[in-house]
C-alpha cells in the first residue's frame, strides 16, 4: 500500500488522530459509569487499525473490540495490558489461537460456551470472556432459553471469568424509540446471576442516551471516527477524516454531448468537465452518479454522469479555479461522511468502511 505518497496519488486520505482522541476524550467524559472502549473492526471503519490503535492506546485506552479473530491478531501486539475482545465469537477450533494471544472472545451460544469452558479445563486456568444477551438484535447473543439454562445448570461456566456481560441496542441513535428502554429492561433481568461482570451496553448512540442506562463499559466505533452518533442533532465529534480527489483534466463539452458510461448525462450548456482521480473502486458509491457533488473553495460541483472505478466527472463550468492538478473535497468540513452518504442512501459506517485501499494515507499525530 502506497501509504505515503501524496505526491503521486489520485486521492488523499487525511486521519487526524487528535480529533480521534479528542472524541474519545469525549466520550469518555460522557460515560463516568466506567471506561469507554475503541471498536476498532473493519480495519478501524476503514480508517486503518494499527494506527488508530496506537493512538487510542497511547491516550490511555485499553479496552479494544474486533470483529474477527484475525482482526485481532493484527494489532494483538500494539495493545500491551489491554482487554481486546473479538465481537463475532469463537469459530470452533481456534479457541487455543484465543489463549496464545490474549484475545478475549465474546461468547453468544451455549455451544461457544462449553468449548471456552473445555478450553480452560484444558490451559488447567480460568479464562475470561465477555457473555454476550440478546435483548432484540436477534443476531448474536445468548437467548432468555439460554440464560435459564445457564442458571440452571452454573456448572458449565467453570473455568470461565466473565468480566463483562453485554447487549447491543437495536436503536440507539432513535433516543426516544421505546426500544431503548425495553432492552435496557430486558437486559437487567437477563444479567442478574451474573454476578462480578459488569455490564456493558452503549455504542456510539447509547453513549448520548444519558446517564441511568447502567453501562460499565461503552463500546462506541462510529462517534470515534466522527459519525454523528445524534441524527437529529449538531454533530458533537469532531472530523477525522478528509477525502481529496486530484483533478486529472479539464475539458468543454459542447451542448448535447453525454460525459462518462452510457452517457446518462447530457450538457445542456457548454460545459467544463472536471476529472477526478477517484471512483468507486475508492469507495465512492456508483449510486452517487448523478447525484453527488465535490467541494473547492468552500462551492459545490455536481458530480455528472456515471461515477466509474477510477473516475469521477463534475460540473466545473462556474469554477474557473478548478483546473489539472488543483484538488476536490469528497469529504471534509463542507461534506462530512453523513451528508455523503445521504446523498446515495446509505449511512456514515457504510461510507467509512467502504473507503478503499489506493488512497495515499496521511496521519496527522495526536
Ligand atoms: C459495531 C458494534 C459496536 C460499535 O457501534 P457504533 O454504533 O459504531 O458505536 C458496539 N457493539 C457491537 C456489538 C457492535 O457490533
Amino acid at each position: 500500500m502506497q501509504d505515503h505518497r501524496p505526491d503521486i496519488a489520485c486521492a488523499v486520505l487525511d486521519i487526524d488522530l487528535g480529533a480521534l482522541v479528542a472524541n474519545w476524550r469525549r466520550l469518555c467524559a460522557l460515560h463516568p459509569s466506567g471506561p469507554v472502549a475503541g471498536v476498532l473492526k473493519a480495519n478501524a471503519y476503514g480508517l486503518g487499525a494499527p494506527r488508530v490503535a496506537l493512538a487510542l492506546h497511547r491516550a490511555g485506552c485499553r479496552h479494544f473490540f474486533v470483529a474477527l479473530l484475525h482482526e485481532a491478531l493484527a494489532i494483538r501486539d500494539l495493545l500491551p495490558g489491554s482487554m481486546l475482545a473479538v465481537l463475532n465469537g469463537l469459530i470452533p477450533g481456534s479457541e487455543a489461537e484465543y489463549v496464545a494471544h490474549d484475545i478475549t472472545p465474546v461468547l453468544g451460544t451455549l455451544h461457544e460456551i462449553d468449548a471456552w469452558a473445555a478450553m480452560a479445563r484444558t490451559a488447567g486456568r480460568g479464562l475470561d470472556a465477555i457473555l454476550h444477551i440478546d435483548t432484540g438484535m436477534h443476531r448474536l447473543g445468548l437467548s432468555a432459553a439460554d440464560v435459564a439454562i445457564l442458571r440452571a445448570e452454573p456448572e458449565r461456566l467453570a473455568g470461565i471469568r466473565p468480566r463483562f456481560v453485554m447487549t447491543h441496542l437495536v436503536s440507539s441513535e432513535v433516543a426516544d424509540d421505546p426500544l431503548n428502554t425495553a432492552q435496557r429492561d430486558q437486559f437487567s433481568a437477563m444479567r442478574d446471576g451474573f454476578s462480578g461482570a459488569r455490564p456493558s451496553l452503549a455504542n456510539s448512540s447509547g453513549v448520548f442516551l444519558g446517564e441511568g442506562w447502567g453501562s460499565e463499559l461503552a463500546r462506541p466505533g462510529a462517534a470515534l471516527y466522527g459519525i454523528n452518533p445524534t441524527p437529529d442533532q449538531p454533530n458533537p465529534m469532531r472530523a477525522v477524516v478528509r477525502l481529496s480527489a486530484r483533478v486529472l483534466s479539464v475539458r468543454d463539452v459542447p451542448v448535447g454531448q453525454g460525459v462518462g458510461y452510457n452517457s446518462t448525462w447530457r450538457a445542456g450548456r457548454p460545459t467544463r468537465i472536471a476529472t477526478a482521480g477517484i471512483g468507486y473502486a475508492d469507495g465512492l458509491h456508483r449510486a452517487l452518479s448523478n447525484r453527488g457533488k465535490a467541494f473547492f473553495d468552500g462551492r459545490p460541483l455536481p458530480l455528472v454522469g456515471r461515477v466509474s472505478m477510477d473516475l469521477t466527472t463534475f460540473d466545473a463550468t462556474d469554477h474557473p479555479g478548478v483546473v489539472p492538478g488543483t484538488w476536490l473535497e469528497i469529504i471534509g468540513p463542507n461534506q462530512s461522511p453523513d451528508d455523503l452518504a445521504a446523498l446515495c442512501g446509505t449511512n456514515g459506517y457504510e461510507v467509512l468502511t467502504s473507503l478503499g485501499h489506493r488512497f495515499a494515507r496521511v496521519y496527522h499525530p495526536a
